[in-house]
């Protein structure tokens, strides 16, 4: 816990230094209307997230609606017709195969336009298949595609240490590849960014850590100054790009909330170290266990059955703040291929650096637990998760006994 006390210490002053660089200032939380031509506070918060990242440029927006439609912006600015994408982590985040083109056929994906789309599955032990990579690697492949966290896969994560690796290695194998990470949920859980360690490329979202909670909507890019511009043309217009786009009112809150985030992601990482141990103690596998490295906010626990599932998952809502006295259900959200029950008793919708949690409701029944504003709010819902699955004859507590 210590340990994660320091880290949180650590971002927040590397956070500190990057407003104090730019003499962040009262008026730059005004917010333009309109065009948003020369709105300050919007250059601003692109430097300062820039700093942060440690990558050339950055694009800060709350008109990113989602994760999905920022990753799907970065790689539709960075691909051409012909070029071919290579995911070497294994299937993408579920949301991501219809902007490939792997399902639904004729919507507007990167193979509507002709961009290939591969992927190499990830070894049995959850390592890189490097073998695969060397013989998926081409004349066409142009973007290399990493996702840090385990998203709703029973895999490990990837920490920045070796996302760095495989990056230095892919370059070695085809110097001209470019490398785009997809870091939803891994912001500030290490003391660095990929973009930091040859990344060209990263993409997140607002209502996950570096909204830090109070983040109205959005997304990031981060990384090489002319593929941050690239993506832009495709969020907003080509010839416009990130010149344009009033902030609303948006800006108080998405700096405000960059400034909290390093607690935010310290606090909800603690709650994640105490879901692995209570759920090890309770006889369920949970990765990561409560004593590993951690490079995201996912606590992955295996149950037995989808019963144990939606019980948990309805627990955690019983304790939330918001939206308590309504019971989740499983349902088919757009984009997702199963049905997925999720506890988001948030005040950002949808937000998860708030406590939440997630299942696809398929086999291997996996419940997703994530974030958490304040460690007791996390303890809580551990606490009231437990006693429903108990109270429900799903699970038995059995007296410590050594
Ligand atoms: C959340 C997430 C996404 C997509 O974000 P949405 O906001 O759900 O569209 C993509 N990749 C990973 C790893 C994620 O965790």
């Amino acid at each position: 816990m210590t340990e994660l006390d320091k880290l949180a210490e650590r971002n927040q002053r590397k956070v500190i230094r990057a407003f104090q660089k730019h003499h962040v200032s009262d008026f730059h939380f005004a917010g333009s209307t309109g065009y948003g031509y020369n709105d300050r506070g919007r250059e601003v918060l692109d430097l300062v997230y820039a700093d942060v990242f440690e990558a050339e440029a950055a694009l800060v927006r709350p008109h990113f609606a989602s994760g999905t439609h920022t990753i799907a912006c970065a790689l539709f600015g960075s691909l051409r017709p012909g070029d071919e994408l290579l995911y070497i982590t294994g299937q993408p985040y579920d949301t991501l195969r219809k902007v490939v083109g792997q399902e639904g056929d004729g919507a507007g994906s990167l193979r509507d336009f002709s961009i290939g789309y591969r992927e190499v599955e990830l070894l049995p032990d959850g390592g890189i298949d490097w073998e695969g990579v060397e013989a998926a690697i081409g004349p066409r492949t142009r973007v290399i595609g990493i996702q840090r966290s385990r998203g709703y896969d029973w895999r490990s994560s990837f920490d920045v240490a070796a996302i760095a690796e495989m990056t230095a290695r892919v370059k070695r194998i085809k110097p001209d590849v470019l490398v785009f990470v997809d870091n939803c949920y891994g912001e500030f859980t290490e003391e660095r960014e990929p973009t930091a360690c040859g990344v060209d490329l990263m993409a997140g979202s607002l209502i996950k850590n570096p909204g830090g909670g109070l983040a109205p909507s959005g997304g990031y890019i981060c990384g090489r100054a002319d593929l941050v511009e690239q993506a832009a043309y495709r969020l907003t217009a080509p010839g416009i790009g990130g010149e344009v786009g009033a902030m609303l009112d948006t800006l108080r809150a998405t700096f405000q909330g960059l400034f909290l985030a390093p607690h935010f992601v310290g606090q909800a990482l603690k709650g994640a170290v105490l879901a692995a141990a209570m759920f090890s103690a309770a006889g369920f596998e949970s990765r990561p266990a409560w004593d590993a490295p951690r490079t995201d906010l996912i606590q992955a626990v295996r149950m037995d059955n989808e019963a144990q599932l939606i019980a948990f998952v309805q627990g955690i809502q019983r304790a939330a703040a918001v939206d308590a006295h309504v019971v989740p259900e499983p349902w088919a959200m757009p984009g997702y291929a199963h049905p997925v029950i999720m506890a988001a008793g948030t005040f950002i919708q949808g937000g998860s650096l708030e406590l939440s949690a997630d299942a696809p409701i398929r086999e291997p029944y996996i419940a997703y637990m994530q974030g958490g504003l304040t460690y007791a709010h996390v303890k809580f819902g551990l606490l009231t998760a437990f006693s429903r699955l108990h109270e429900s004859g799903l699970i038995v507590i059995k007296p410590h006994t050594t």
